[in-house]
């Protein structure tokens, strides 16, 4: 009988130090109500990863997105000085996924925005350069073979990374199972993250008239490990010939940085009230 007695103390204090280690580690699932004071803009590749490349053009994601994510910035700056702004790259750097990531942990952020452009495979199927628009991903399973490419193709910078198997837990962006089972501390701010993303969908389809491809779920391991409100913004495709035109030039960098803005200072405004 004492011995049962004593059993079950231990079994309690087991329980109680699991409940406790969890409280630890998992995030804190913030309210849909929350004050926005950091914001971390990730302008993806950069430096020995020029990210996807138009074929004769020669035009690369990497010198699209950077321009962008600083006028997205300096904007926020200047009309929302209150908030924190941080960059995960202002030059043209390598920096891992990881550490993209871990920037913004650390730093506190209260919304990652990262900064891509889409492409398809044209080599296989000319008539795919046609395929244009906009596309925002929030972190989730991936409901068809086309988002999980675009996941397959942004995870797979890893592979230019030292030690990628030690710093991903194994992580494979070459196999289709990886991306299925991977887990993501993202599920705790979904609500947000899908409502920032339909802003910048309504901002791009409504004030810019731009074609968009609507919001999306994919596993992205840049957004895995971020612990506050995350989307994936796919500006457009490299690999279309109006597109990339439209991305390249100056001024229409500039408006598709206004109208990100224009989403994250109505989003700031909806979440604050
Ligand atoms: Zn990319």
């Amino acid at each position: 009988m004492k011995k049962k007695h004593s059993e079950g103390i231990f079994s309690l204090a087991i329980i109680v130090l699991i409940s406790l280690s969890l409280a630890f580690v998992a995030p804190r699932k913030k309210p849909l109500l929350y004050k926005i004071r950091t914001v971390v803009i990730d302008p993806g590749h950069g430096g020995q990863d020029p990210g996807t490349i138009h074929p004769t053009k020669k035009i690369q994601e990497k010198d699209i997105v950077l321009p962008v994510a600083l006028e997205l910035g300096a904007t926020i700056k200047k009309y929302l000085p209150e908030v924190n702004v941080i960059y995960t790259r202002t030059t043209d750097t390598f920096v891992e996924l990881y550490k993209r990531a871990e920037i913004a942990n650390r730093s506190n952020a209260d919304v990652f925005i990262s900064l891509h452009c889409n492409a398809m495979d044209i080599k296989k199927d000319k008539k795919k350069a046609e395929v244009k628009g906009l596309e925002v991903f929030v972190m989730g399973p991936h409901a068809n073979q086309e988002n999980l490419e675009v996941a397959k193709r942004e995870n797979a910078v890893i592979l230019l990374e030292d030690n990628y198997k030690k710093n991903y837990g194994g992580f494979d962006p070459n196999s289709p199972q990886a991306h299925i089972i991977m887990t993501s501390i993202q599920n705790n701010y979904l609500e947000n993250s899908l409502h920032l993303a339909t802003l910048i969908d309504k901002q791009f389809s409504e004030r810019l008239h731009r074609p968009t491809r609507g919001i999306k779920q994919a596993g992205f391991v840049v957004l895995r490990r971020v612990a506050c409100t995350s989307i994936l913004v796919e500006l457009g495709y490299v690999t279309n010939d109006e597109e990339v035109e439209y991305m390249t030039d100056s001024w229409n960098q500039t408006l598709m940085a206004s109208a990100i803005y224009r989403a994250f200072r109505d989003f700031k405004n909806e979440v604050e009230k």
